[in-house]
């Protein structure tokens, strides 16, 4: 039987990889992260239903281990793809993570250990991990990795190199049961023959300091979405609890603002999809911990378009109370003595200017496409993947033999990006089961 590349473990590529495996096909899963999962592994709960996004991820991400034909190779990039469907020629770059993980058996003790500690991009920079870390605690594989940059072994500051007489550090070498920190491993090319592609390299999250009017990285209590998302999480900075960067305290209002550098034609004109809903939740979820908070959702016009959703919509209004202001806001100003925001909008319901004060701001952004690949797809101007017919065959590029699943071809949410795995994994799995059928030569 022969193989399917997938470029990217986000909740789309686990989907695809669990669907191929199933039908007994060979599938590697390349992820420059060290864990599968995406963004998804970010979230708290998901919208509509409000279920535990990591109750409805593990298992799947598990999943991924009990098959025997399922190869990860994490940390890692596709450097090259060339030949045709059927037999795609693929090289990977494999870069080092100085442990060895045939040893490593995640038990973490180096990484309560090591002495340096650095901020943790998975809480979004609101907790430090150390420069040895697991990802996250459901992380699969599980597996430690040393951040280079800030090693003080692999990367000494200069005067304490000077200083030292041999090597620098080594705890966790020191501390490691099973013996598995490689300080000299080094990068590698894997070289892989497959029959399909399936890219699934998802989204970032735009840049919010683009609009330096909302004040996102000078004031302390404008948070992102996705920062949010970490501070309601039980497993994120703050085990959940809800309280401002300034001074700790709970917030008393707090507000979103929508359409943060998508639908607008100065950074990105397409809607980001999500996040009308994503607001919707973090507002209800922000009243399920702090019951006294308001909550005011400042948007362009709500596109509740999925199923429930406007359902969701209706509940958040009718049971929790969250309000929502048509308007656009032009500006947001701190009170330098208590480090409240005042936003400034217009009621364009009304044709008003307004303002009114919070604790807390986020700001729901955009997402753009992590679509920055070595592969011969063409892009939208967007820069999304150009699909070969959105009508007809939504998960086909202009090359035959790849394919494209989730955010990365559009913006989309959870169960659009699964619905397409399945279809993409269905069409990719045509391919290897064509491409390792006997010929009728050889049969003869
Ligand atoms: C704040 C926020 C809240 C959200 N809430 C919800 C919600 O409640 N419900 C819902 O349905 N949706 C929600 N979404 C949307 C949801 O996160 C996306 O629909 C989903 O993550 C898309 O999955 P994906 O697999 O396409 O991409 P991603 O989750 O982005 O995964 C992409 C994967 O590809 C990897 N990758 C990227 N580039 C490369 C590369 N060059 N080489 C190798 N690997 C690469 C990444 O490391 C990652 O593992 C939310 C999004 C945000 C930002």
């Amino acid at each position: 039987m022969s193989s399917v590349l997938i470029v990217g473990g986000g909740v789309a590529g686990i989907q695809a990889a669990l669907d191929l495996a199933e039908q007994g096909i060979d599938v590697y899963i390349v992820d420059k992260a060290p864990s599968v999962g995406g963004k998804m592994a970010y979230l708290d709960k998901t919208f509509p239903t409000l279920d535990c996004a990591s109750c409805i991820l593990a298992p799947k991400m598990a999943a991924l281990l009990r098959y025997p034909n399922i190869k990860l190779i994490m940390n890692s990039e596709v450097q090259d793809v060339s030949g045709r469907a059927g037999n795609f020629k693929v090289k990977i770059l494999k870069k080092p993570t100085y442990v060895d993980w045939s040893k490593c058996n995640g038990c973490g003790v180096c990484t309560e250990k090591c002495p340096t500690k650095v901020p943790n991009e998975y809480n979004m920079g609101l907790s430090q991990r150390r420069a040895i870390y697991i990802m996250f605690p459901q992380a699969v594989p599980k597996r430690a990795i040393i951040d280079a940059e800030h090693c003080m072994r692999l990367n000494p500051p200069p005067k304490a190199k000077e200083k030292a007489k041999g090597p620098l550090c080594g705890v966790c070498e020191r501390n490691c049961p099973t013996k598995a920190i490689r300080y000299d491993q080094q990068p590698e090319i894997l070289e892989l023959n497959v029959s399909a592609v399936i890219v699934a390299t998802g989204m970032e999250l735009y840049d919010p300091r683009n609009l330096p009017e909302l004040g996102y990285g000078k004031y302390q209590n404008v948070y992102t979405n996705l920062e949010f998302e970490r501070l309601v999480s039980a497993t994120g900075p703050t085990n959940g609890e809800i309280v401002r960067k300034s001074d700790g305290k709970h917030p008393k209002k707090i507000a979103w603002i929508q359409c943060v550098g998508s639908r607008d034609i100065r950074f990105n004109h397409y809607c980001s999809a999500y996040c009308c809903m994503a607001a919707t939740k973090q507002a209800i979820l922000a009243k399920e911990h702090l019951p006294e908070v308001q909550c005011t959702v400042y948007y362009m016009d709500i596109r509740a378009f999925g199923k429930g959703f406007n359902e969701f919509l209706e509940r958040a209004k009718k049971e929790f109370g969250i309000n929502y202001i048509r308007g656009k806001v032009v500006r947001i100003d701190e009170i330098p003595e208590t480090k409240n925001l005042k936003i400034v909008y217009e009621d364009t319901a009304e044709s008003y200017m307004k303002a009114d004060e919070y604790d807390m701001v986020v700001l729901s952004v955009a997402i753009t496409p992590n679509s920055k690949l070595p592969l011969p797809v063409e892009l939208t101007k967007d820069g999304f993947i150009q699909l070969k017919d959105p009508y007809l065959d939504p998960v086909s590029t202009t090359v035959e033999g790849i394919f494209v699943v989730g955010a990365v071809a559009g913006a989309k949410d959870i169960p659009d990006s699964v619905t397409e795995a399945s279809a993409a994994a269905a069409r990719a799995a045509l391919i290897a089961k064509r491409f390792s059928c006997p010929t009728p030569e050889v049969v003869k």
